[in-house]
């Protein structure tokens, strides 16, 4: 039995009784090039064992993230467990077009009376009740709040309301929250705000939205367009019955009788209180003294207080709530879960540690232009999510549309995003949450947008000629982007006598009998016509001295990197890797 897809083949030799080399050998006849430092597939091994009358069984041993998904994640509920939910809303769109001024306006007129007790408190989100619905709404508008959150893996928002300035029209930020919200397949209410200014002219805007793919309902389209004004309050009780009615078509439930699971809308350190966080429910009910797991922070609930700063007990679906009692402050967008046994909390929090530092290690595999063809081929990713910004808004036009004539049955080409303009941190983030690429016509990231990207490893490509963007994607979906790489064979050596030098390991008194032997170069080392190894040259020495290539017909030493187990009798091969140029 072994207990992991990957099998080492020192763990395999265990497993079934024959040496490592013998399993290479093995692997060899069956065309499959291994050495002893190797690992297989379960499927190779089993092959292997099945030869010698060996049934190998595969049994994953389970992580705590994995007992603690089963308790979630794969318990769905039952459909009469599901009660309804209040959406959650983000208000976006361009600066100065009235966001706050419309949650500011939205939360001041609907206090009800049984709610007045308390003072509004700010902790990022609020609930409000409309005709007996309550709706909650995000307290950070904008979409760059909204898809930092979705770059961390969590969707919190229902709907979005996009605010556009009946005097000013769509904007450039207008069209990226336009953007954003698709992205993440969040369906859009416009909220047309400023309807009290003599120069507000509604048609003018829902004709711009319809030249951004949003048709209004009264067009023909799908799209609820709300005229509102933020000033004198006309228009935001419509808007907010409009989201009510949105809610009910997209028939949002939930189950309160089980375990919470939340994500962080926003959390601090309180000199006084130590860490709190606002969460919003998503499923089930948070309870007072509940232990649970946010991110890789534990912690056990002291006390939670709502928006309108009143303590509670519990909090159900949709319902923001301040908490206290965690032992760290969680990010944002992590998700919470509250969990039976503090142990599994502790186990979780140590796993995710553990693969944090790990991920550190390797970065986050995030899709570059380079390896996209080999992600498709491998079923990781089935299309290819582009960002695209130009210095004109012609150049996008044009970009955009050829792109998208490069989808074919395999591959299908989303540009999420294209506008004129710099690249910036926006960009970047709404890249980093749909796995997309950015490209860019002569413009550049600004600096912050740069360091985002080496940080988050976004792949941006910069061209200065339409016609090369095109093909390089094109070259790209073929696999052809690929460096290629080809090896040249440089020598080989016989190795004649083997020695001990300590801090250096084993020596390969060796002599060449074919070419040379580079100190750059790499190694193969073949017994009885099996290769057992491959690595690198640690020393390359003519009796005392280093030396930087031996030619043939003369003797040297040979050491390799992280090699120990050379006999006499086994051939050493050298050869070099070179980039082809084409
Ligand atoms: P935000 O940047 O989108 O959050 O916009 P603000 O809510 O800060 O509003 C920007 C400016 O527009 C402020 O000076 C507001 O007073 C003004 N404003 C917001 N809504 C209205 C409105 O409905 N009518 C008028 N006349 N002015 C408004």
């Amino acid at each position: 039995m072994v207990n992991t897809e990957i099998i080492p083949l020192k763990v395999l030799s265990e497993k079934i009784g024959i040496t490592t080399v013998e399993i290479t050998k093995r692997l060899f006849k069956e065309g499959i090039m291994k050495t002893i430092n190797d690992s297989v597939d379960f499927d190779t091994a089993a092959f292997i064992a099945d030869d010698l009358g060996v049934e190998l069984e595969l049994k994953l041993d389970k992580t705590a993230e994995d007992v603690l998904s089963a308790g979630f994640e794969d318990v769905l509920d039952e459909e009469k467990d599901l009660v309804r939910r209040p959406p959650v809303v983000t208000v976006m769109g361009h600066v100065d077009h009235g966001k706050t001024s419309i949650l500011d306006k939205i939360r001041k007129t609907n206090v009800t009376a049984g709610e007045a007790g308390g003072i509004t408190q700010h902790i990022g989100a609020y609930t409000v009740t409309v005709n007996g619905s309550p709706i909650t709404f995000l307290d950070t508008p904008g979409h760059a709040a909204f898809t930092a959150m979705r770059a961390r893996g969590a969707q919190a928002t229902d709907i979005a309301v996009l605010v556009v300035a009946a005097d000013d029209g769509i904007m450039p930020q207008t069209i990226e929250a336009i953007s954003h919200a698709k992205a993440a397949d969040v369906p859009i209410i416009v909220a047309v705000n400023k309807i009290d200014k003599p120069e507000a002219n509604i048609e003018r805007i829902k004709q711009q939205l319809t030249d951004h793919g949003l048709l209004p309902e009264e067009w023909g389209g799908d799209v609820i367009v709300c005229p509102v004004s933020a000033k004198t309050g006309e228009g935001i009780n419509g808007l907010l019955e409009s989201i009510n009615l949105l809610a009910e078509i997209k028939d949002l439930k939930a189950n309160p009788d089980r375990k919470a699971k939340g994500v962080v809308i926003e959390a601090k350190l309180d000199n006084s209180k130590g860490p709190i966080a606002t969460v919003l429910i998503q499923n089930g009910t948070l309870k007072v003294s509940d232990n649970v797991i946010v991110g890789t922070v534990t912690g056990k609930i002291r006390a939670m207080t709502d928006d309108k700063g009143r303590r509670v007990n519990s909090a159900g679906p949709s319902v923001p709530v301040s908490i206290m009692g965690l032992d760290e402050v969680p990010n944002a967008g992590d998700i919470l879960y509250a969990v039976e046994q503090d142990k599994l909390m502790k186990l979780v929090a140590e796993e995710r540690k553990n693969k944090e530092r790990e991920n550190m290690i390797k970065s986050a595999s995030k899709v570059t232009l380079d390896d996209v063809f080999d992600r498709i081929a491998e079923g990781e990713i089935k299309g290819l999510n582009i960002i695209v910004k130009a210095d004109v808004q012609g150049s996008v036009e044009a970009v955009k549309q050829s792109l998208e004539k490069l989808s074919n049955d395999e591959v299908r080409i989303n540009v999420i995003h294209a506008q004129a303009g710099a690249i910036k941190e926006s960009d970047i983030m709404l890249a980093e949450s749909s796995n997309a690429i950015i490209i860019g016509f002569n413009v550049r990231p600004d600096s912050n947008a740069k360091q985002i990207a080496e940080k988050s490893k976004v792949d941006i490509k910069l061209y200065r000629v339409i016609y090369e963007a095109i093909e390089d994607v094109e070259k790209a979906l073929k696999g052809m982007l690929k460096p290629k790489f080809s090896e040249v064979y440089l020598g080989k050596a016989e190795v004649r006598e083997v020695f001990k030098i300590s801090g250096v390991g084993q020596v390969a008194g060796s002599y060449v009998t074919d070419g040379k032997i580079l100190r750059s170069g790499k190694l193969r080392i073949y017994r009885d016509d099996v290769m057992i190894c491959e690595g690198n040259v640690l020393q390359l020495k003519r009796f005392k001295d280093d030396v930087k290539e031996v030619a043939q017909g003369y003797e040297c030493g040979i050491s390799i990197e992280k090699f120990n187990d050379i006999k006499i009798g086994d051939y050493i091969e050298c050869y070099q890797v070179e980039e082809e140029k084409n």
